[in-house]
């Protein structure tokens, strides 16, 4: 008798995405290594992660009886500097994915030009099955697990999906407990203990920044331009928030309930006490409901994934009806779906640029915490503007000259800066 499907196993057969997420990521690699023209022996070794972590993190449930879970880190490369990247709670967190998570971090990292390598990590298991206490516990556990390969010039954790600023301030109070006064051992922490203002919303505002360059870069007004966002979480509902200040119609947003649905768009702050009220947008009123699917096929001109990867894949890139896709979430777009995009001529500005805003402000975050000063919201929001916006032209620039998609681009730029650093220091 066959083994029941997990979740991973159901959303491959039933999205006919057949490849691993690292084979997928490594797919993008080559194909940008190619283009560079990159040495052999860079290759090979950007192929592999430097390091991989897997931990059993042992927590007493509330009941007193013990159990188990799998935690990983996978430091990808640091040439350029301290490890870098978030921890995610998810059940389908597996070392596959983190290990394609954390190259993508090597790569984003370099794009914009902050002095860190890639890292990321994750805990096997469903948050929300789980009381606070035994979040607590389960936060502690990893962190002490991980304590002897983290630090904050060897490997800073953030934020990733289902984790918070109170999961970072559990982790940043393990380290101390151990290692005395370090809040620079991660990032994305509350600020009343050293996090910077701006960081909460910072992937959501990048998210903003670069789908604006995009409309302004390829001729399309903001304002009134229709956006359709998957994901209203941490970075969708930010990212709505910033663009619907620009200007944009936001028509549909989902979250894991259900999604809504309002071809005239939303009054995003309304939408968003609605959230804080009520925990999703289901049942918002003067909107339509919309199945998950359908909410990806809407026509609109910016389709806008900030939730889980692997959404646009071959099962629905044919039925997409956006101009452009604005990469919120990490690798939401298949190999294979991205080549039938570029063939559409629907641009997708990628991940690695469209969501860099996360790091950029983390490593902000990092510099005013070992400098112990503070710097003002309106400081680093205009500091990100300018590091993005200067990701974005270098990428468009290479798109054009090479005529290659914006994530080749991307991926070029990206992989060159480390391949330098690489040569420059020796083997
Ligand atoms: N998890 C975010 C990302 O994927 C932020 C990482 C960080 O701030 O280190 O980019």
């Amino acid at each position: 008798m066959g083994r029941s499907m997990s979740g991973k196993d159901k959303k491959f057969a039933e999205n006919k995405v057949c490849m691993s997420s690292f084979d997928a990521c490594m797919q993008q690699f080559n194909a940008a290594a190619d283009l560079l023209d990159l040495d052999a022996d860079i290759r090979s070794t950007l192929c592999k992660p430097d390091r991989e972590i897997a931990v059993e993190v042992m927590f007493r449930r509330d009941d007193g009886s013990l159990d188990s879970l799998t935690g990983y880190r996978v430091q990808h490369n640091n040439v350029c500097g301290p490890f870098k990247g978030g921890i995610r709670f998810h059940p389908e967190v597996d070392l596959d994915e983190v290990r394609a998570l954390a190259a993508l971090m090597t790569w984003k990292t370099a794009l914009v030009g902050v002095p860190f390598g890639g890292a990321k990590g994750g805990i096997a298991f469903d948050p929300s099955e789980y009381s606070h206490g035994e979040l607590e516990r389960i936060s502690r556990r990893f962190f002490r697990e991980i304590d002897p390969d983290v630090g904050p010039h060897r490997d800073i954790p953030a934020p990733d999906m289902n984790t918070n600023e109170q999961v970072m301030a559990w982790f940043m109070d393990e380290y101390e407990q151990r290692h005395g006064h370090a809040p620079a051992v991660v990032t994305g922490k509350p600020v009343e203990l050293g996090g910077s203002l701006g960081r909460a919303a910072a992937t959501g505002r990048g998210v903003a920044i670069i789908t604006r360059e995009t409309a302004q870069h390829f001729g399309v007004d903001l304002s009134g331009a229709s956006v359709v966002i998957q994901g209203f979480g941490n970075v969708g509902s930010y990212a709505a928030d910033v663009l619907y200040q620009m200007g944009a119609k936001i028509i549909a947003v989902s979250d894991v309930h259900g999604g809504i649905h309002n071809a005239g768009g939303f009054t995003i702050p309304e939408l968003i006490d609605y959230v804080k009220e009520r925990g999703s947008v289901v049942g918002y009123p003067h909107a339509e409901s919309i199945e998950n699917a359908d909410l990806l096929t809407l026509p609109c001109d910016f389709l806008i994934p900030a939730a889980l990867g692997g959404v646009i894949n071959e099962s629905n890139v044919d039925e997409l009806q956006c101009r452009f896709v604005i990469e919120g979430a990490n690798a939401p777009t298949t190999p294979a779906a991205a080549e039938k995009l570029w063939d559409k001529k629907i641009r997708v500005a990628p991940d690695i640029l469209a969501n860099a805003g996360g790091v950029t402000v983390s490593y902000f975050e990092w510099v005013q915490n070992l400098q112990q000063l503070n710097w003002t919201e309106d400081q680093v929001n205009k500091m990100l503007e300018k590091k993005l916006v200067a990701a974005f032209n270098r990428v468009v620039a290479l798109h054009e000259k090479k005529n290659v998609s914006l994530r080749m681009a991307a991926y070029m730029v990206g992989i060159k800066i480390v391949a330098k650093a690489f040569m420059l220091r020796g083997a």
